[in-house]
């Protein structure tokens, strides 16, 4: 029986309970006056319970679906502004002993080549990194007790808090590894990772165990209630996420927002972040074999849908989608995204991007430098911000930011100041001249004026003085 309470996978993500809402989501996806009333509750930025979202979803009229779009944009211009917080993976590792079929890390691969970075290949990947302008990342590695246990995963994230290259800092690492236990959590807290992200793959029970056929992945309840164990090893901050692609996508659309559902119910605090990464080609995997792909419209009606309902969560979209696929995405609700990134181990110390080791195709080959440049040019501040997680903002202190609408007077001088930074360490020429008209135009944004005269002094700071890690 569903029930949001529960701490047991299957009542919190309740079969019948989606089947339910698919059911009435099709029933109403054709009710102008429902969903009508559902885009009004969801323009007061109260979010959507998964029923509302599913019936927005389905919903087949032109008119109404445009509305959804426009509430997004104006729910992103208001919530996050026009900041965009930027990210690298790094790939840690590629050994894995699970059999998930539409990743090629899978233990039958025997054809792509295993590597584990040591941590002086780590500190060769993490200065390359740094040398981008790199100040927040994202480490990824295969499921492996004895490859890479958690002791590894720990003494990697403390190598990589250790380097110090030129002007070059990681401020946040942010950890997408497999479920584990609530004292490995614990750990990872106690290592200072900024969020713990893990996406779901499926929310389909009876998918989800063929498309995990071995390994300790197979088991649906333990990866399904793992944000659970990691908010009890004390972690504030997790991020879901499903892999479109596996299944039919309004399925997986009313289990993620169960899942947020339950999060909030139960932990009294929701996702920190929600992800939308979509299946790709890699190595010995065809995405063609899976038959629940999504065309860039359904995608985008889903970004839309997420964003109008959890107007609280923060949104990634990664190198796996194209520029033209991004910047759609990003006016309708994205905060974050990755630049310049490899999939591969090791990849970033190669002067040609690596494929033999790569977790999936890229299809936004650009540099962070290009990407930086672009976003300015489409009116967006990227932002390499850290500061909430460093300042204690996390959980519901970050959702308390967010809800008092206070983020014009912190979250916007920090992309500004961060961005100099970016600026003057790492920008080409041209990049540089876009970013300085950009951040005198976006002073003006500041609502306070103590704040704005603060943020001016320490933009001088950095640009003259050579300072930096200024933070509100
Ligand atoms: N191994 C970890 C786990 O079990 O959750 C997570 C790390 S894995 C490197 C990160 C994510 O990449 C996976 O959760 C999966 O959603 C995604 N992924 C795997 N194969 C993919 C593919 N072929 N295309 C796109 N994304 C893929």
């Amino acid at each position: 029986m569903y029930d949001v309470k529960s701490m047991k996978a299957e009542e919190f993500i309740n079969h019948e309970e989606i089947l339910d809402t698919l059911k009435f989501a099709d029933e109403h996806k054709n009710d102008r006056e429902m969903i009508e009333q559902i885009i009004e509750k969801a323009s007061q930025y109260k979010g959507l319970t998964h029923r509302e979202a599913s019936v927005l979803l389905a919903c087949e009229d032109e008119e109404l679906n445009r509305k959804v779009c426009q509430l997004a944009e104006q729910i992103k211009k208001d919530f996050y502004g026009n900041r965009i917080v930027m990210f690298a993976p790094l790939y840690l590792s590629n050994y894995c002993v699970n059999g998930c079929t539409y990743c090629p890390y899978h233990m039958k691969n025997k054809h792509i080549a295993r590597k584990k970075l040591t941590q002086d290949e780590i500190r060769a990947e993490v200065i390359a990194l740094q040398d981008m302008g790199h100040k927040r990342l994202a480490i990824e590695a295969g499921e492996d007790p004895v490859n890479n246990p958690i002791e590894y995963i720990l003494e990697s994230i403390k190598t990589i808090y250790s380097i110090h290259h030129k002007n070059g800092d990681i401020r946040r690492v942010n950890v997408n590894i497999a479920a584990t236990t609530v004292e490995n959590y614990r750990k990872l807290k106690d290592a200072g990772i900024g969020t713990y992200i893990l996406f779901q793959e499926t929310y389909h029970k009876e998918s989800y165990e063929k498309l995990h056929p071995t390994g300790p992945k197979h088991n649906y309840a333990y990866h399904t209630e793992a944000m659970d164990r990691a908010m009890e090893g004390g972690i504030d901050d997790v991020g879901l996420g499903v892999l479109f692609g596996l299944e039919l996508y309004r399925y997986e659309f009313a289990g993620l927002l169960m899942h947020a559902e339950h999060l909030e119910a139960v932990q009294g605090v929701g996702p920190h972040t929600i992800s939308v990464p979509r299946i790709k080609h890699a190595d010995d995997i065809d995405p063609t074999a899976f038959d629940n792909s999504i065309s860039d419209e359904i995608f985008e009606k889903i970004i839309a849908c997420i964003r109008v309902s959890v107007p609280y969560t923060g949104m990634i979209i990664s190198t796996r989608e194209s520029e033209q696929v991004r910047e759609k995405a990003l006016r309708l609700g994205i905060s974050q995204i990755s630049g310049g990134s490899r999939t591969s181990v090791g990849g970033y110390t190669e002067e040609e991007r690596p494929h033999d080791t790569e977790q999936f195709d890229v299809s936004d080959q650009r540099t962070l430098d290009e990407v930086v440049k672009w976003l300015m040019e489409g009116d967006f501040i990227p932002s390499f911000c850290t500061a909430c997680y460093r300042a204690g903002r996390t959980g519901d202190r970050f959702m308390q930011l967010c809800k008092s609408r206070q983020i014009l007077n912190c979250c916007h001088p920090n992309a500004l100041m961060t961005l100099q930074e970016y600026l003057e360490d790492y920008a080409s020429p041209e990049t540089k001249s876009v970013g300085e008209k950009l951040i005198q135009a976006e002073l003006s944004n500041i609502p306070n004026e103590k704040v704005r005269t603060k943020t001016i002094e320490y933009l001088a700071k950095i640009k003259e003085g050579g300072e930096r890690d200024f933070r509100f």
